[in-house]
């Protein structure tokens, strides 16, 4: 049995990046660029109205008001899309509408509903400022600007900035195919009726919950019965990496770890001294990964939050793909005696510039609930003693979900 440094440690020395591939920006969303990203042009490209008005010289407004309007003649429009501004002979004001080239020589476009017009004339009643409703080039994005960085995540709101500068690829990394295997011939698929002596599968379903964004592809069978051949012919698939649930501890029919063994598989580590989750299983085939999960369901959610999320984060290219645990104060009397490192979800507080945690009461790793209500990961060393003051380190789920 290894601590559970060293098993994040031996995870990681196993877990490669998969490298990069071009993907269509619309399909990039939770994917890392595994390029920087500079824009090759001016955002806004050129010149251009942000209202729909009368393009003028601000000089010629510059003593214009209620009293002393200038009205002048309404020259050609520009309409947004025109490759080129039409021309206007002197002091005429020509139309411009929003996203047209604002003609060269003026400087400002006074909205439609700032004037009074009619077909032939505009008349203004206020000045307007140099510049004003004038969109310049690179306004918002200039050439040569690096928007992002190689290794960041891109997130949904990410997509229209990099159509904005003209992308219609990136440069990602490579995500990974998975197959999620629940074992056990007591498992029964949710919709299902449930028999006497079953019980309804969840582990799958919380993996595929929980790994789904950092996935390619997520494979999901629920119901592997604990039968060699069946587990054989499971572990047999090409998937980037296989998680099985249940089977890796002392039962009679916990086939997982032999049948890895018997199918190529070569073992890393079988076991870790933390609770929940000891049984875990970790293995190679290639470049493969196997994760064998325990069955509990509270051991199935913290594997997976502590080992494999983790190890996905290292395989899609995320730069902080450790656990970045915090130290915490654990609340009095919170303290757990257990020989094995806790590793439970809870309550993480701030209270008077502290970090204060405690654990979830429920104290069953088949108690999935335990995870209700909670706002993270408390991690407590082994100890047999009842102390005060206990250093623990926590983790918030946001920050094991996501960057
Ligand atoms: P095992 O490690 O296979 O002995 O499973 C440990 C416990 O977890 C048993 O009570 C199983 O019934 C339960 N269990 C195993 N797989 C699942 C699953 N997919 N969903 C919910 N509970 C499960
Ligand atoms: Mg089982």
């Amino acid at each position: 049995m290894i601590e559970f440094e060293q098993a994040c440690d031996q995870i990681f020395d196993h877990t490669r990046c998969l490298g990069s591939e071009d993907r269509l920006i619309e399909a990039a969303v939770d994917c890392i660029l595994a390029e920087d990203i500079t824009s090759t042009i001016n955002v806004s490209p050129f010149r251009n109205s942000a209202m729909d008005g009368f393009a003028v010289r601000s000089e010629w407004l510059s003593e214009c008001s209620e009293d002393r309007p200038l009205t002048l003649a309404i020259g050609p429009t520009t309409f947004a899309g025109d490759t080129t501004a039409a021309q206007a002979p002197a002091l005429q004001a020509p139309k411009v509408m929003t996203g047209a080239i604002v003609p060269p020589g003026y400087d400002a476009v006074v909205p439609f509903e700032h004037t009074a017009y009619d077909d032939r004339e505009v008349t203004f009643h206020q000045p307007i400022a140099p510049g004003a409703n004038v969109r310049q080039p690179g306004e918002d994005i200039t050439r040569g600007q690096k928007l992002y960085s190689r290794g960041s995540l891109l997130g949904p709101l990410d997509i229209g900035v990099l159509a904005t500068i003209g992308k219609r690829t990136v440069s990602t990394y490579r995500r990974p195919s998975m197959l999620i295997l629940g074992t056990g011939d007591e498992l029964t698929s949710p919709g299902d009726d449930l028999v006497e002596g079953r019980i309804y599968d969840s582990n799958t379903f919380t993996i595929q919950a929980l790994v789904s964004p950092f996935c390619e592809r997520v494979e999901r069978v629920c119901g592997v019965r604990d039968r060699e051949q069946e587990i054989e012919k499971a572990l047999g698939s090409t998937h980037d990496i296989i998680v099985t649930t249940g089977g890796v501890s002392a039962g009679e029919r916990d086939l997982v770890v032999d049948m890895a063994e018997a199918t190529g598989w070569q073992r890393v580590f079988h076991k870790v001294r933390i609770k929940p989750g000891k049984p875990i299983y970790f293995a190679t085939r290639g470049r493969q990964l196997l994760f064998g999960l325990p069955g509990n369901p509270l051991s199935t959610a913290v594997t997976c939050c502590v080992f494999l999320i983790p190890a996905l984060k290292k395989m899609i290219g995320m730069k902080d793909y450790r656990l970045a645990l915090q130290p915490a104060r654990l609340a009095p009397e919170a303290i757990r005696k257990s020989g094995r490192k806790l590793i439970w979800p809870g309550l993480i507080r701030s209270e008077a510039g502290q970090i204060v945690a405690s654990f979830s009461p429920k104290k069953s790793s088949a108690a999935l609930t335990a995870l209700q209500g909670t706002d993270g990961l408390v991690f407590q060393s082994a100890t047999d003693e009842n102390r005060e003051n206990v250093r623990v380190e926590v983790i918030p789920w946001d920050h094991i979900l996501k960057s």
